[in-house]
């Protein structure tokens, strides 16, 4: 995605979308799944024409989450779980690509989402996207916590290394997603911040962009407490976590040079 005045926002002057594929004993596992091939074809009906002329996602179906596991040869039918951070259009636009998905999210995510009662969830949020009708697994945060998190553990079909960490405050039911890979976790934050430098400090990272995610916040108070929690778990865990959000190009970048990412 090209924002209009993208390099207030980072270096790159773009977004990406961060999609992350689990190889498991179940299957493969995607964290959310960007937008789909259908979307590449009409962006200002799977987005809005506001997110068109304003966050500007540019139209390429090889970039799509399906097209690219297509190259490494899989098929649709192989991705057996989608776990969605929260239910914007940049992170939900894919899942019609994978209808025999379940697709997990977090309940108050989803009734937010279902409802659309107020002009910003409507904007933000667009039917399209989930009128193929898929299998919802909707959760709640149970079991023991994790690093300190409220977490969602043991879900019936997916694997025990990965779980749920709600992260609300970008939307109503926004959550990270924590990979085990073995010699460290991923955790795959989705929108709780945009930028690397956020995790240094309050006054870190582009001015322009914090102030942007203040203002499109479903709740400002809440997103700051979180991105607080997780600066203290960057600081406490050091390097044995990849913290990463969803558009940040630097990360996706370095983190595809890591050997878990194949
Ligand atoms: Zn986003």
């Amino acid at each position: 995605m090209c924002p209009l005045a993208g390099r207030l926002f980072n270096r790159r002057g773009r977004f990406c979308c961060h999609v992350l594929v689990v190889e498991s004993e179940q299957g493969l596992v995607l964290v959310d799944t960007a937008l789909g091939v259908e979307a590449m074809s009409a962006l200002a009906a799977w987005t809005s024409a506001t997110f068109v002329r304003l966050v500007r996602p540019q139209a390429d179906p090889a970039k799509t989450a399906l097209r690219q596991l297509e190259a490494r040869g899989f098929s649709a039918r192989d991705v057996r779980h989608i776990l969605l951070t929260h239910l914007d259009t940049d992170h939900a636009g894919g899942i019609a690509d994978f209808p025999a998905a379940e697709v997990h999210v977090l309940a108050d995510e989803h009734a937010v989402a279902s409802s659309r009662t107020t002009m910003r969830d409507r904007e933000r949020y667009n039917p399209r996207h989930w009128a193929h009708g898929p299998t919802w697994r909707l959760h709640r945060p149970r079991g023991e916590r994790w690093y300190g998190f409220e977490a969602v553990r043991d879900v019936p079909g997916l694997p025990p290394e990965v779980l749920l960490v709600p992260l609300p405050g970008h939307s109503r039911g926004q959550c990270g997603v924590a990979v085990d890979v073995g010699n460290r976790w991923l955790l795959h934050c989705g929108d709780a911040f945009m930028h690397h430098e956020e995790l240094l400090g309050p006054s870190a990272g582009p001015l322009a962009l914090r102030l942007f995610q203040q203002a499109e916040a479903d709740d400002r108070a809440l997103r700051e407490a979180n991105l607080t929690r997780l600066r203290d778990l960057a600081a406490s865990v050091g390097e044995g976590m990849a913290i990463f959000c969803a558009h940040d190009p630097e990360q996706l970048e370095r983190l595809q040079a890591r050997p878990e990412a194949g």
